[in-house]
């Protein structure tokens, strides 16, 4: 056959040209000279499509894979290898080659091309909001009728920060733009609202109490008529705490342990353990705290029953004493005086 271009006759033909001929117009790949990519400056996330999408991975493999989504493969080309280079990073511009090598109707053939990929950064729509500070969901913590302890508030911020920290992998708005200390209690404000909620169960399981939301209208749409809510939620921990006494259904119990669900306390004349779930825990009155647990010394013993001195006026007291005790003359006990009467406790 006669090649038109070159004038060969004895070469393969591609159509009606030689295979050389064919050869020198021929590209294995198509990419452009310039490639764009936005990435957010401070998650790396990466902008496709008008979707922005998580991506942890370092910019130049970022780079990478924005050559190679870029470049189209001739489908006549057979076993080829492509390799990506980055040779040179000035600002914010990656100047890269890629080299193919491949098969084209069995002739090996290699080519390159000088690509530049541009990284354009920004902020993406999750870390704008962090930047200006927004927030979903209001936490309150707040004790009922009484103060928070400064421990509690220590406690409640470690609850705080390690909540958050564990949420950030599954949720980039579970953060904290700020707390206000106020005289009642504190209020964290929380990026949003799923890991709001998750803050809030954290300090129930700590401290017990009741939770309670309540939403604000913040703005609405005046086109689609939707409003954007805030929710602020109440997290309030008992005024009882693990040592006091309350009156819980004509006896009065001394708190054992206070968990997400119930309360335990402990019947102080009969020992019976009692537990008590948090939804009938609103109206129990705190008729001592711990603090008021007073020490004397067992004075006198009979078999039933221990003689005290009353440490406000040293007057001698009898006190009934419980079947298993094994509490002796000069022994140090520990006794609450609840409506004009001493009780002993374990
Ligand atoms: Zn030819
Ligand atoms: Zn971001």
């Amino acid at each position: 056959m006669f090649c038109p271009e070159c004038g060969s006759t004895d070469k393969k033909m591609i159509g009606n040209i030689c295979i050389d001929c064919f050869l020198n117009d021929f590209q294995m790949i198509e990419i452009p000279e310039n490639i764009e990519v936005t990435i957010c400056k401070h998650c790396n996330s990466k902008l496709e499509e008008g979707k922005w999408s998580e991506s942890n991975l370092p910019e130049d493999e970022i780079v990478y894979r924005a050559l190679e989504r870029n470049i189209k493969i001739n489908p006549k080309v057979e076993n080829e290898i492509i390799d990506l280079e980055i040779e040179q990073i000035k600002g914010s511009t990656y100047t890269c080659t890629v080299n193919v090598i491949g098969e084209v109707y069995d002739s090996e053939i290699e080519e390159t091309h000088d690509v530049n990929v541009k990284i354009n950064r920004t902020s993406c729509p999750t870390c704008s909001k962090i930047q200006s500070g927004y927030y979903e969901s209001v936490i309150q913590f707040r004790a009922d009728k009484r103060e928070i302890h400064q421990e509690e508030y220590k406690k409640a911020d470690e609850i705080v920060e390690k909540t958050l920290n564990n949420q950030y992998k599954k949720d980039k708005l579970a953060y904290c733009p700020q707390i206000a200390k106020l005289k009642e209690g504190r209020d964290y404000y929380i990026g949003s609202l799923k890991s709001g909620r998750k803050v809030a169960n954290a300090l129930k399981e700590k401290f017990g109490g009741i939770i309670k939301e309540s939403p604000r209208l913040i703005s609405e749409d005046k086109s689609t008529g939707k409003g954007l809510y805030r929710i602020w939620i109440s997290v309030r921990i008992p005024e009882f705490e693990v040592g006091d006494f309350i009156k819980y259904q004509d006896k009065i119990l001394q708190i054992e342990d206070i968990g997400k669900n119930r309360v335990i306390g402990r019947d102080i004349e009969t020992n019976k353990r009692h537990t008590i779930p948090w939804k009938d825990t609103e109206d129990l009155d705190v008729i001592r705290k711990s603090k008021d647990i007073e020490k004397t010394e067992v004075i006198s013993k009979t078999p039933n029953t221990i003689q005290i001195l009353d440490p406000t006026d040293y007057s001698v007291v009898d006190l009934e004493l419980k079947e298993d005790s094994n509490i002796n003359i000069g022994d140090s006990v520990d006794i609450i005086k609840i409506n004009d009467y001493y009780y002993l406790l374990n």
